[in-house]
């Protein structure tokens, strides 16, 4: 049973993603199976304040921002970033990708 009420600090937020992210995309690499993309987006619009203060939705929030984070690492060549974490699948592609976009643009 989630807790309720319970509020986490920003470098506690991106502790529990260090963590949780790379299990999450360590689950969903090689599956074929769908993901709910709308039913995250939902649940991170509607209670994100939950991620911050707590609430009665806290614990699906906090596990749809984890899916979230784990996909877009999962399938984009450059990670994602956000709240100053990093998350990818491979750092030394991920570093290179990066260094051919920055120098197609400057
Ligand atoms: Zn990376």
């Amino acid at each position: 049973m989630p807790r309720q009420g319970t509020s986490m600090s920003r470098d506690q937020l991106l502790l529990m993603l260090d963590t949780l992210v790379p299990l999450r995309m360590w689950e969903l690499a090689g599956r074929t199976e769908t993901v709910d993309v709308d039913a995250l987006t939902e649940a991170i619009a509607s209670h994100g304040d939950d991620l911050e203060f707590g609430g009665p939705d806290e614990h699906q929030t906090r596990m749809a921002l984890v899916t979230a984070l784990a996909l877009l690492a999962l399938s984009r060549p450059d990670g994602v970033d956000w709240a100053g974490g990093h998350w990818c699948r491979d750092h030394d592609a991920c570093t290179a990708y990066r260094r051919q976009a920055e120098s197609m643009t400057s």
